[in-house]
Parts: C-alpha cells; structure tokens; sequence
C-alpha cells in the first residue's frame, strides 16, 4: 500500500474513531474528518505547483498541521523534508539546499524559537524555495484555501520517495536518509502489530515528529491499526505529558529513556493517574534497568517494548514482544521483525561472528532506506552490494536470538588495548545512591591511549558524590580497568532533539578533565 491508500482503509473502517487528539489546543478529529484535512491540504499542495517528487519540508514543533503535512505529501507523491525543529539558520539553510525544498511549512515561533525570524533571514539564500508558509498564520489559511473538490492525484508506486529524514547527528552531522511508502509504513505496521495496537488504543507521543520515532512508530503505528494520536505538549514536557495520559486514558506512552526519567522524577509523579496505561515504546539509547523497573511497576506500563532502529532502517528492526520477561526487556533490544534480517559481524574481516561474540549489526529487507539524498558516497560505505545496512552499533546475538546492544563502535572506549564499552559502566554507576545519571566516555591519555571519565548528575546538587566515593563504589567489583579515573559533576548533558546525549560533546569538552 501507499500511506494515502492506508489511511483510506482506515477511515472506511473506523470513520468515527478518534484518529487526532491535540492536547494544548484541545482540538480533536475523527478518522473521517482527519482524513478530510490530508485531502484538502493534498490539493492545496497540488494547486500550488507542487508535483509528485517535489521536495516539502517541514520545520516545525508537534502540532496537528505536523501530521497533516506528513499525510498529505504522501498522498501526492511529495517527499516531505523533516527538518529539526533546534535547528538554526546555518542548519536549515543547508538542509533546504541539500534537499532542494520548494515550499517550507514552518511554525511561527516556540520558546526562544523565532522560526519566522529564521527563515526569512534564509529564504533569500535558497533559489529553489518558492513558498515559505506558517502554521497558524495568514498564509496557512491562504494554502488551504486553495483547496479544490476532487483533486486528480498523481501515479503513485509504494517505491516511490516519499520521505527524507535526517539522521539525530549524535555522532556528527546529519546525513538526509531517503525512505518510500513501502520502508516507512511496513515498519509502522509491524511495530504497532508487535504491541497489538488497535482502534482502542490511544497512543501518547510526547516524542518529536521530525524524527522516525514520532512520525513512524508513533503515527504510521496508530493510523494502520486505526489507534489514536495523543499530542501531549508541542515539545518535550514530563508533566504535560503525564497530564495528557490521565487525561486522554492513553494506553501507550512513548519516550527515549532520558523522557522516562524525567517523568519517573516529577515533584508530584504519584498524583497522575497513570492505570490507563498498559504499554508502549522506550527507544533511541539504552535503557537502564532501574528506570525500566519502575516504568513496568509505577507507570503500568507491564507491555513497555524496547525497540532498536536507526533513521536508515524506517527505523526498526529489533524489537521486544509483549510477553518477553524483565530480563530479556533490559538486558536486549528483542529479536528480529518479521521480513527483515539481521548479522553480526566482525567489523574488520567481515566475517558472520558466531552467536555470543560482539561485533557490528548489519540489517537488510523492505526498511533498508533507498540511500542518503544526493550522497552516493556515504551511502556506499553505509549500505554493501548484498544491501546489507552496516549500523554502526556493536551487538551480541544470544542463543535464544535476542540481541543486545553493546554500544556504538564509535564511543567504545580503548584504554591500554582494553576495550571498554561505556554502556556497562553506567548501569554499574546507576545503582550508586548519589547518581540521578550517568555518562561515560573515553578521553585522552597519554600512556594509555584514552581513560575513563564518568560525567555524573548528582541526585543532590548540593552533595555531589566525589571521584574517591566512585572509585571505592567500583572497587573489588569492576574491573580495574573500567573504573572511572576521571570525575565530571553536571547538571545537564548536551542533547540532540530527540533526547540522545551527544557524547561526542562531552568528550570534546571535557577531555582535559584532570580530577
Ligand atoms: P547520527 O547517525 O546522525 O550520528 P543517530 O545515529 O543517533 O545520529 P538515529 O538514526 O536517530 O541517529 O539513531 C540510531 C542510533 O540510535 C542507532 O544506531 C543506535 O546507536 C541508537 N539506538 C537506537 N535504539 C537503541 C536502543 N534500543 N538501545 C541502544 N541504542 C539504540
Ligand atoms: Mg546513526
């Protein structure tokens, strides 16, 4: 199917089930009247001189026009550009550039976001940018009403690009992964089916639609299996979103585990009724085991599925099954979907490793993304001739088949020829009573090549735990080796939108880090 053909068959099915709930604004649409919205923004698009092919982007905080904008594009065969809503000039500039955007739908403003400001200073820079227009604005109202009965819409084909979404850049700068209907709504599909959505599920997305989680596993999701959409916030905010589940009686909740944390350590979190709840999706960076427990315990969340994607990959090819025990929930992503393939392989031979030995995941079927927009180069070193997607991320196949995350062959440490993966440090750290959260990362040193430094958020700001009380808590039960030698008190690590700490960042910054 296309996404249009999708949504067609879930108005014909559900046309008075609540499709669309936007929680700040308190506006609500059926399925039936939803689908009227794509419709009349579809021919207002086609009125306006955009054709199959042509390049939308959309520059914006979650609202309801987000997931207008993303049905109505692939009704007609646009490909619509995801564009960072952190984003500024310089970002934005380039994006609108690589990807050749004709019309930009942009918010106005949010927070100390001026996108307005931000995108006339670039329009001028950008020959192929005809239109900028704005949600809640004139010119939002001047589009749609360019709306016609009937419109005659393009050929269309489930290969088609209809998509670019760029990458969270957490290991550098964003690269424009180029998704069709066939990627992008298969994986909705699947990961919905996986946590059995159907038309009685209310779906909080607290989560940015720019990226995959929001728009694939959190729209394309709920709309194949006729489940609602719940905007709690129109970004990031635990106690709104915590509102909006009582409120909406949500059933799934979604979050990367830094979201989960936030909320699990509200001021007031015991006064939500969260009992509605009996699922939903923690992704993006490793979960710990202490907030996973709470979540399933004090948040209901008994069904919580654990998925491992990336942007390439539409985004997710491991995911935990409703009935997978706490272990299996914490200890490893899941086990493969249906209709896509999974290796491990030995980064430098690649050679298949045997199961129970690390090495790089690669991943290939229907989710492997068409390339990166315009970079034959990088898609090269990133898909192989077999189109076997090299993630990037070190992973172990247990046994049973499920696999665990190691972490990122970039972030690994190398310490005196030890490696050292910074994952199992920070589980280790999170039991320690004076640690809220925890990042450890390799730096410099001379003799050794690179050492272990923990950047620590103390759950008492005014009582930070020293390196000593690390080091004495690590002693006798990690290896000398992994032990941090290197103390950094936050209060905050550098994030990307999508809520995954860049360690990069803190790698750069505080590799002179002495004590
Ligand atoms: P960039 O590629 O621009 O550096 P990114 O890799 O963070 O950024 P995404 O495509 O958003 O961009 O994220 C995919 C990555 O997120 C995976 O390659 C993996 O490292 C990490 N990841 C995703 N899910 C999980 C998970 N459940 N557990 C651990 N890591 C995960
Ligand atoms: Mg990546």
């Amino acid at each position: 199917d296309t996404i249009g053909a999708n949504l067609d068959r879930a108005v014909a099915a559900w046309p008075d089930r609540e499709a669309l709930v936007d929680v700040p604004s308190g506006r609500r649409w059926t399925y039936a009247e939803f689908a009227a919205e794509v419709e009349r923004l579809a021919s207002a698009l086609l009125n306006s001189g955009i054709a199959k092919g042509d390049r939308v982007g959309i520059w914006a905080i979650n609202c309801p026009e987000w997931v207008f904008v993303q049905y109505a594009t692939a009704r007609i065969g646009a490909i619509m550009v995801n564009i960072n809503p952190a984003y500024r000039t310089h970002e934005v500039e380039y994006v609108l550039k690589q990807s050749g955007v004709r019309m930009l739908i942009a918010s106005l403003s949010h927070k100390t976001s001026d996108y307005r400001a931000m995108a006339e200073d670039v329009r001028g820079r950008c020959p192929e940018l005809r239109e900028v227009v704005y949600i809640g604005d004139p010119s939002w109202d001047a589009l749609i009403a360019r709306a016609t009965p009937a419109p005659a819409y393009p050929e269309l084909s489930c290969d088609d690009p209809i998509n670019i979404q760029y990458t969270s850049g957490t290991t550098g700068f964003p690269k424009g992964a180029t998704l069709s209907h066939h990627n992008i709504l298969n994986n909705g599909y699947f990961v919905g089916e996986l946590i059995a959505y159907s038309e009685q599920d209310r779906v909080c997305i607290p989560v940015p639609f720019y990226h995959c989680f929001g728009m694939v596993m959190g729209n394309l999701a709920a709309t194949s299996h006729g489940a609602c959409m719940v905007i709690p916030a129109p970004s990031f905010d635990p106690a709104a979103t915590l509102r909006a589940v009582q409120q909406e009686r949500c059933t799934s909740l979604y979050g990367v585990p830094t979201m989960f944390i936030a909320e699990l350590n509200l001021p007031d979190f015991a006064d939500y009724d969260l009992s509605s709840l009996r699922t939903g999706i923690m992704a993006g960076s490793p979960c710990p085991v202490e907030v996973m427990k709470r979540v399933v315990a004090e948040m209901h969340m008994a069904e919580v599925s654990i998925c491992y994607g990336m942007t390439e990959t539409s985004p997710v090819s491991l995911q935990t099954r409703r009935d997978d025990d706490l272990e299996h929930r914490t200890g490893t992503v899941g086990r493969v979907l249906p209709h896509i393939e999974v290796k491990i392989v030995d980064p430098a031979t690649g050679i298949t490793q045997p199961r129970g030995t690390a090495g790089e995941l690669c991943t290939r079927g229907y989710s492997v993304m068409l390339g990166y927009w315009e970079e034959p180069e990088k898609t090269a070193e990133a898909i192989d001739a077999g189109r076997w997607m090299h993630t990037g991320d070190l992973a172990v196949m247990r046994e049973d088949g499920y696999v665990e995350i190691v972490g990122r062959i970039k972030d690994m440490i190398i310490r005196g020829g030890e490696n050292i993966y910074p994952r199992e440090i920070e589980e280790f750290l999170y039991g320690h009573p004076k640690i809220r959260d925890v990042q450890v990362v390799g730096v410099p040193h001379e003799r050794y090549g690179e050492e272990v430094l923990a950047c620590v958020i103390p759950r008492d700001p005014a009582a930070p735990p020293t390196l000593e009380e690390v080091r004495a808590f690590c002693e006798g039960r990690l290896a000398h080796y992994k032990v941090p030698s290197r103390l950094q008190i936050l209060d905050s690590f550098p994030m990307t939108v999508s809520g995954k700490v860049r360690k990069v960042e803190l790698r750069e910054k505080y590799a002179g880090t002495t004590a």
